[in-house]
Order: C-alpha cells, then sequence, then structure tokens
C-alpha cells in the first residue's frame, strides 16, 4: 500500500470519481466553448466537501493534506477531467492559502468560509503585463492614506479573473519594483477595479483567464494579508504547493494519456493487426507508463516531505521540471499514436496536449526552476 492508497484516500478517490462522473463528463465540452466552468459547480463540489480538501475545518473547510489534494487532482484527471477544470474549479488553492495562514480572523469569515462553501470564487494576481517571473519587479503599487491603501497598476493572465469576486493581490507598498510586497483582498466591484475581456488561449479553454486593471482603487487596510512587506515571503512560501499541484496535474495528465493511448492501441488496428501487436508500439506505450510512474514517484516522494514541514524549495522545483517534461513527452506520444483523430478536437487526448503546455510557463517557469535547482546546487 502506497502513501496515497489507505483506505481513507480510497474513500476520497471514489468520491472525486463519483462526482467527476454525475457533473463533469456530461458538461465539459461544453465548459469547453464557454470558456469557463459554471458558479454552481462549486456548490456542488463544496456540497459534498471537495472543495474543502486540504483545508482546515477551523476555517470552513474539509480537513485533510497537501496528499488529500493530490488525490483529488489525480483523480479528477484520471475520471475525465482535466488540468483546466482543476485550475477552473479549485483556484482557490492559490487564492486563500496566504489568507489561511495569515490566521486573520476578519478575513477568514468574509473570503474564506464562503470560498470553500462555493458561493464566492476567489483568484490570486501576482503576474503583470511587465512580467511574471520576476517577483520582485512588481510595480502595481498601494500607497497608505489613513485607513485605506490607494492601488494603480495593472495584472495580467489571471486565472479565474473574469467570474472572482475577490482578488488576492500582490501589491509593491515601497517604490515600483522595490520588492517591498503586500498582499491585499480586493473586491470585484470596487470602483477603478476594470476586469477585461476574457483572454483567448491554446488550452485550459474552461478555465477564465483575465487581465485586471486598477486606477485609484481603495482598499481598507484590514483588508491586507499579514503585516506590511511580508508578502514576497508569503508568495513564496505558498509556491511550493502550487508547483506540487501543477506537478501533480503533469503526471495524472500523462497517467490519462497512457490510459487512452493503451484502450486506443488495443481497439485500432492497421494493415490486419491491431497497433498494440506490434512490438514497436508495445515498447512506445512502456516507456510512456515507466516515465510517468517514474515522476508520480518522486512528486509524491516531495510532497511527503513538503507535508512533514522539511525545507525542499529546490526538490519542489525539480519535481515540477521532472513531472512537466515527463507530461510533455507522453502527450505527445500518445497524440501520436492517436493517428489523425488525435488531432481532432473530438479526440480527449487533444485536449491534454493543448492543456498540458500550461505547466511548465504557470506557477513559475521550467527555466525559473532550473534557476532554483542551480542555487540549491551552489552554482
Ligand atoms: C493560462 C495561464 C494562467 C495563469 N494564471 C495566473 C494566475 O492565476 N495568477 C498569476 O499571478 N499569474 C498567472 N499566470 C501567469 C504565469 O504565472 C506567468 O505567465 C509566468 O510566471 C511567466 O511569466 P511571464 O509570462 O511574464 O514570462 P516572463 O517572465 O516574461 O518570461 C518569458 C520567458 O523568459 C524566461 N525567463 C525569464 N527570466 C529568466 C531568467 N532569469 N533566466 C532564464 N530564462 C528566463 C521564462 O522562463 C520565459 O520562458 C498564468 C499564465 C497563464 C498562461
Amino acid at each position: 500500500m502506497t502513501i496515497v492508497d489507505t483506505p481513507e484516500r480510497r474513500q476520497l478517490r471514489e468520491l472525486t470519481r463519483s462526482f467527476v462522473t454525475r457533473e463533469v463528463l456530461p458538461h465539459l465540452a461544453g465548459w469547453e466553448r464557454a470558456g469557463e466552468v459554471p458558479r454552481s459547480l462549486h456548490e456542488t463540489a463544496a456540497k459534498i466537501g471537495l472543495l474543502g480538501i486540504g483545508f482546515p475545518e477551523s476555517v470552513g473547510g474539509s480537513g485533510g493534506d497537501l496528499l488529500d489534494s493530490m488525490v483529488v487532482t489525480e483523480e479528477i484527471i484520471r475520471s475525465g477531467g482535466s488540468s483546466g477544470l482543476v485550475a477552473a474549479l479549485f483556484t482557490h488553492g492559490i487564492a486563500l492559502p496566504h489568507i489561511v495562514a495569515a490566521r486573520n480572523e476578519h478575513l477568514t469569515e468574509r473570503y474564506v468560509r464562503p470560498t470553500l462553501a462555493g458561493t464566492m470564487i476567489g483568484a490570486l494576481a501576482i503576474t503583470e503585463p511587465d512580467g511574471g517571473s520576476d517577483v520582485a519587479g512588481i510595480r502595481t503599487c498601494a500607497v497608505r492614506d489613513g485607513d485605506h491603501y490607494v492601488v494603480n497598476g495593472a495584472k495580467t493572465y489571471i486565472t479565474s479573473g473574469i467570474r472572482a469576486d475577490f482578488v488576492t493581490t500582490a501589491v509593491c507598498t515601497d517604490f515600483p519594483g522595490s520588492g517591498s510586497l503586500s498582499l491585499l483582498v480586493i473586491d470585484k466591484g470596487s470602483p477603478g477595479f476594470t476586469v477585461g475581456s476574457r483572454l483567448e488561449k491554446l488550452g485550459w479553454h474552461c478555465s477564465d483567464t483575465a487581465e485586471l486593471s486598477f486606477v485609484d482603487v481603495r482598499v481598507p487596510v484590514t483588508n491586507r494579508v499579514g503585516p506590511e512587506d511580508t508578502g514576497f515571503l508569503a508568495i513564496m512560501q505558498q509556491f511550493a504547493i502550487e508547483r506540487l499541484s501543477l506537478a501533480t496535474q503533469a503526471y495524472a495528465t500523462a497517467q490519462r494519456c497512457v490510459d487512452l493511448a493503451v484502450r486506443w492501441c488495443r481497439d485500432r488496428s492497421t494493415f490486419g493487426r491491431p497497433l498494440v501487436g506490434r512490438q514497436v508500439v508495445r515498447h512506445k506505450l512502456a516507456e510512456m507508463h515507466s516515465r510517468t510512474d517514474a515522476a508520480r514517484a518522486y512528486v509524491h516522494d516531495v510532497a511527503e516531505r513538503v507535508a512533514a514541514g522539511q525545507p525542499v524549495v529546490t526538490e519542489v522545483a525539480m519535481a515540477k521540471n521532472v513531472a512537466v517534461a515527463t507530461c510533455d513527452w507522453v502527450v505527445d506520444a500518445a497524440l501520436q499514436l492517436h493517428g489523425g483523430f488525435g488531432y481532432m478536437r473530438d479526440a480527449e487526448v487533444e485536449r491534454h496536449y493543448r492543456d498540458a503546455r500550461l505547466l511548465g510557463i504557470g506557477g513559475g517557469t521550467t527555466e525559473i526552476m532550473n534557476e532554483i535547482i542551480a542555487k540549491g546546487m551552489g552554482l
């Protein structure tokens, strides 16, 4: 029995699988076309306790730890969901943890509980039009004016930004680019806060993505997460969870593509024989399976160390890069094995091929992960 194969986690898989089968699969193609998932999906997921997995019951969550969240992600994708769906439905996984960690009662009651109950949607806004990798270079600024901050600037590529009721926003509380960052929770509808039109993109079609603009937006000081100028550290601490989530989406997508490819290669015949009857095809499937299993084992190992509180920043970066490289290779091979059908919108593997491309960009790019790894090596 592995760490993610306990009786409780098997139950969690079963719950997730039936949720995906009943509530997601009949509608996913429509949501991909619509460019978003409905709010009602959040409420349904909350009612059965899925939305709150990984958050303590004391803030309205369902309990469980990082590995439980990973089990949910694995099972959503294994059951025919997608990384885009995970991004859209679980955006609170990046929007809330800083607030929870700050143990702020006011912000917990106002934003965390309603979000975990599925009645609010949150987003996290760090990236700006001028750059996303250089977090310390953020130029959106918040200037103190009595018991408010006045915020000016812009954010881009923000997941769930179209639908979000509030945005956990990284702002500079000194001069632009100074690296003195704070996090402010900004309400949709605040005067001067504008949400741009839905951004069209290669994949993650069911996950809405937005540009946000802030012009003299007044935000109460009580909406600051943690003390002033601690935002950079808070962002870096929570990046570990986001990166492991993306690593999980990567190996889970690879696993789903292995499963789809095996099924296809059994059913599809060429020159009078099933594809799986050719040694070259069997070996390709064997390699896809082996690489996926190795990536999963490594990500699980690093996640266990993170859950145990070990300082494994370098290993988290390596886990993300290993899982993403595996996913990129496997989805490409799976699409190729599907032939012309793999290129069709009706083929599930086509969606994974497009969705997977984001995993090496979001939450810190492959190159930025390599910078962290090189630093960990003392280079
Ligand atoms: C679909 C989608 C959803 C997203 N959701 C969110 C969200 O919810 N919230 C949010 O804040 N952001 C979000 N992002 C933004 C994402 O985190 C950034 O795109 C990412 O961090 C890269 O930043 P950038 O696009 O500005 O690229 P840049 O930082 O401009 O980098 C461009 C290229 O240069 C490389 N590069 C940069 N610096 C170095 C260096 N020092 N050495 C070597 N190479 C380097 C990068 O790896 C990249 O290949 C999302 C992006 C996408 C596409």
